[in-house]
């Protein structure tokens, strides 16, 4: 350090202390960057790297950000993953001999981040502490904005911290390097970066446990949970540099209390975000919430992430939301209500950290102010879970009082210009008020008196805030004004202003008042805070209780606007699922109908499904939809279903799509075997597997044999509900081997024009997998579909009956019955013509080898343009987006296409 200026050695010094982070360094009424770090914000931030002697022959980097508009850099810089250390000038810079002292307040993470602008509103921001021993992991999750501390304990196994962080996505964890490790690499699994800092043992935990969370008690087995939440109270502490008091309750929890949802899973069901762009829009969580509150949307995610097992949890939240399900009035009241209702767990937050200002007192008096009504309406919902809740709410009155007696209605935004407390409040400052008034009453009074004795109109009383107030005469005037009455102040281009002793005299007296009053009203703004940070437990008792009441309307809006049903529990195993649909495809597919299907996984009539039939058919959507039922019953949601009596399943395991989940470099079949090899070792009896496209990935023989082998191991060995597709039609003869598996297919209809998918599930296996079909669909050129239909015919399979099962399959018309709801869409063509038997090459031309190629295609166009015609309106059919038309251009376009053929002759 040596040859340094003094302020640089201090600075220097400074940033010992926080090494790992961006120091944001006060001078002035800038926040200044130097070396390393000015190099990284300059480049960072976009903003000019400039320069600065430092006291060696070497100027410096340096680079600075007005400390006024300072929030948004910070905050740029947090997303970005960085830490920002905040130092400021902690004496008063006058009062300073030598370099004013400086000190860090505060280093924001991006764990930490208090500021709710870079926060979404409904999500969480989570830290995480981590610790493991002896093969166990301890988990702390901390969101500092609301106070929530969750702590559990699981075995040390990566698939574990991956399943446990899917629920908290935390921006920041902290551990020691082993513990780090297991987070990185099972954050890393997800998709998502994870800050990490490690932190070994803390000196003296016990009591810095003890001082943080007063009234916690750890068992002795607890150990691991309890080294997290001391290693993330430590960071915390160290980080935040000021004392946490709405951090003072442990949240505890065993993973086993809640249904476990691998992240694969939770991914694949899109519970709170779509595979594709992670976005809430489409996912499970976008379609139910119907939250009227910030922490009301936080608590339905938490609730979705984790499904209950209990049945008495779920039975209370599902009679919550029947009451409000069944009264349409009272939940719209409610919901009014709710919407009133400010994010009370962040204000508490903001008054715990000192940032609450008297706007916040004011929302949470406004906030505290509609409670009566919410209790008013439970309670008339009857009794039950809702008038339990209505009895625990505690308006807490005396706080709302408090706020309404002392904050004044409109107060500034900044708490230091006065103007925030109600008058009658404190005598001493009415006083001053009185004294500020009457002083200036007296100058205005001043004024016309003055104006009276002079004759001159003009003259007026100003104030500036460098010569206070004064006495104005135009330069007209002058001659008017008698010499010596006034004192001369300030000479302008037209004008001369000039002041009394006595003018002098009141204003001393104002500004006087004014500057108290400034200091007294944020003395008591900041006791009233204070004192209401003293009653932050009970606030948060009152948050979390409205915010289950939300997220408890919210289900039954959902449920009503979308006809659920309330689901009824079976014996425990059995699952009967009546006219089932998919939430969100229903929901997404508005104008066309979604077609509903029943399931029924059952111990004497078969648990493992075997779902056979083409791409596109609806085999995941109807395999998801089962699971979606199962984990919406257990949220204690209604469901999608005419009628569904279920069993509480603890585990819902998901395999489904082989392309979508290159995770780490690994192949496709790699990680597919991975999953299915945990499936192995984790599901139970009282399980849901699904498994979409068992086999894929390897040759036919070894896909169809490892299908066959896990189909039979699921069956023997676990004996849970399990749906199963898969492309190998061939599985169909496990039916006859295996007593506990059904066949069944999704319904396809043939015509002349092609295949209909009528979306509805019919016992018995596909007889085709119209893959090729499907290549022409997507726009194949006509000679490799024409190829391909030869090369099939000649390995044996007729065309568009590939590989026949031994099962017979159900007719066209069969199908075609069963799928009801389709039929009149399905148009009034002829059932059970194989796809292709317009274009199928002749017999002869099948047998031409691959040089000939060209003329078997030019032979399939000569027989395509027998119809010209209807060949043209084919390739317009193929071209239609149906999604996107309404019901009435939907039959238009086939009137037109009508005319348009009988028009013609065709
Ligand atoms: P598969 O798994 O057989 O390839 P999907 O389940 O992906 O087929 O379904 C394909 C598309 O069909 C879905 O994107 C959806 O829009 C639609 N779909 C599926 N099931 C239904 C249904 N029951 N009713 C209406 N549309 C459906």
């Amino acid at each position: 350090m040596a040859g340094y200026t003094p302020m640089m050695q201090q600075y220097l010094s400074v940033k010992e202390e926080a090494k790992d982070a961006l120091l944001f360094f006060r001078l002035g009424d800038f926040y200044e960057m130097f070396f390393d770090d000015a190099l990284t914000a300059a480049r960072e931030l976009e903003i000019t790297l400039t320069g600065r002697g430092a006291g060696l022959e070497e100027r410096i980097p340096m680079c600075g950000v007005p400390h006024h508009s300072a929030e948004g850099y910070i905050a740029k810089l947090v997303e970005k993953g960085y830490k920002v250390a905040i130092c400021e000038q902690v004496e008063d810079p006058k009062a300073a001999k030598g370099v004013v002292k400086r000190e860090i307040v505060r280093i924001v993470t991006p764990g930490t981040v208090m500021e709710a602008k870079s926060l979404g509103e409904t999500a969480n921001n989570f830290i995480v502490g981590a610790a493991e021993q002896e093969g166990r992991f301890g988990l702390a999750a901390c969101d500092l904005t609301t106070g929530e501390l969750y702590v559990t304990s699981f075995a040390a196994t990566v698939e574990a911290v991956k399943n446990e962080l899917n629920v908290y996505r935390p921006a920041e964890g902290v551990g020691d390097a082993r513990s780090l490790a297991l987070l990185d690499e099972a954050s890393r699994a997800s998709g998502r970066a994870l800050v990490a800092t490690v932190r070994g043992q803390s000196d003296a935990p016990d009591a810095k446990l003890a001082a943080q969370f007063p009234e916690e008690r750890w068992d002795a087995h607890e150990a691991v949970s309890k080294l997290a939440v001391a290693r993330l109270a430590d960071y915390l502490g160290e980080t935040q540099k000021r004392s946490l008091a709405h951090l003072r309750a442990v949240k505890r929890y065993d993973p086993q209390q809640f249904m476990a949802l691998d992240a694969f899973t939770r991914r694949n069901l899109e519970l709170t975000e779509t595979v594709r762009d992670r976005s809430r829009k489409g996912s499970l969580l976008w379609l139910l919430d119907r939250t009227r509150t910030a922490m009301g949307a936080r608590q339905l995610r938490r609730w979705i992430d984790q499904p209950l097992l209990d049945r008495a949890a779920i039975d209370g939240r599902l009679d919550a939301v029947e009451a409000l399900h069944g009264n349409w009035m009272l939940r719209q009241e409610l919901r009014d209500a709710l919407a009133d209702i400010y994010d009370l767990e962040r204000l508490v937050g903001r008054i715990a950290y000192g940032t609450a200002n008297a706007r916040d007192l004011n929302a949470l008096g406004a906030s505290l102010s509609r409670i009566p009504m919410l209790k008013d309406i439970c309670a008339e919902l009857g009794s039950g879970p809702l008038s339990a809740l209505a009895d625990a709410l505690d308006a807490c009155e005396d706080i709302g009082q408090a706020v309404a007696a002392a904050i004044a209605e409109e107060p500034p935004v900044s708490v230091r210009e006065g103007g925030l407390i109600r008058s009658g409040y404190h005598e001493r400052l009415d006083e001053l008020r009185e004294a500020s008034k009457n002083g200036k009453t007296w100058i205005a009074e001043l004024e016309r008196r003055e104006r009276e004795a002079t004759g001159i109109k003009s003259l007026k009383v100003g104030f500036n805030k460098v010569f206070g107030y004064y006495l104005e005469v135009t330069r007209a005037n002058l001659g008017t004004l008698p010499e010596g009455r006034y004192e001369r102040k300030q000479t302008l281009a037209n004008a001369e202003r000039y002041v009394t002793p006595e003018l002098k005299e009141k204003e001393a007296l104002i500004l006087e008042a004014e500057d108290r009053m400034v200091d007294l009203e944020y003395e008591l703004f900041a006791a009233l805070r204070d004192d209401i940070a003293l009653q932050i437990p009970r606030l948060q008792r009152l948050a979390e209780r409205v915010a289950s009441l939300d997220a408890l309307q919210s289900l039954a809006e959902a449920s009503a606007e979308r006809r659920y049903v309330r689901p009824v529990w079976s014996d425990g195993y059995d699952l009967h699922v009546e006219g089932g649909r998919h939430p969100v495809v229903e929901a997404v597919t508005e104008g066309a109908a979604y077609i509903s299907n029943d399931a029924s996984l059952t111990r004497e009539g078969g648990a493992i499904l075997l779902i056979t039939g083409p791409n596109m058919a609806g085999k995941s959507t109807y395999m998801r939809q089962v699971a979606m039922i199962c984990i919406m019953a257990q949220i204690g949601c209604f469901v999608p279903a005419a009628r569904a009596e279920l069993p509480i399943v603890d585990r819902i395991f998901t395999r489904i799509g082989a392309a979508d989940d290159l995770v780490g470099g690994q192949s496709t079949f790699m990680v597919e075997m991975k999953d299915i090899q945990i499936m192995t070792e984790q599901a139970t009896a009282r399980s849901l597997v699904i498994i979409d496209e068992l086999g894929r990935g390897t040759s036919t023989d070894e896909g169809m044999a490892i299908a066959q082998a896990v189909i039979e191991y699921v069956h023997d060995r676990i004996g849970c509900k399990a749906l199963v597709s898969t492309h190998y039609h061939e599985l169909a003869h496990l039916e006859e081997t295996l007593a506990g598996l059904r066949n069944g297919c999704m319904a396809v209809k043939e015509s002349a024009d092609g295949v209909t998918f009528l979306r509805k599930l019919v016992p018995g296996a596909a007889d085709s997998s119209y893959g090729i079909y499907c290549a022409q669909l997507a726009g194949l050129p006509d000679s490799i579909v024409t190829r391909a239909y030869g090369l099939l015919e000649s390995a044996g399979a007729e065309p568009g009956r590939s590989a026949p099962g031994p099962q017979e399959a159900p007719s066209g018309e069969a199908l075609a019955a069963a799928a009801e709801p389709r039929r009149e869409q399905g148009g009034q063509t002829a059932a059970a013509v194989s796809p292709q038997a317009d274009y199928a090459p002749s017999p002869g031309i099948l047998q031409l080898s691959m040089f000939e190629e060209s003329a078997a295609a030019d032979e399939a166009k000569r027989a395509r343009s027998k119809y010209p015609e209807s060949d043209k309106l084919l390739d317009k059919l193929k071209k239609l987006d149906i999604m996107r038309m309404t019901p009435l251009q939907a039959m238009e376009w086939l009137n037109d296409a009508r005319n348009h053929l009988i028009g013609k002759g065709d």
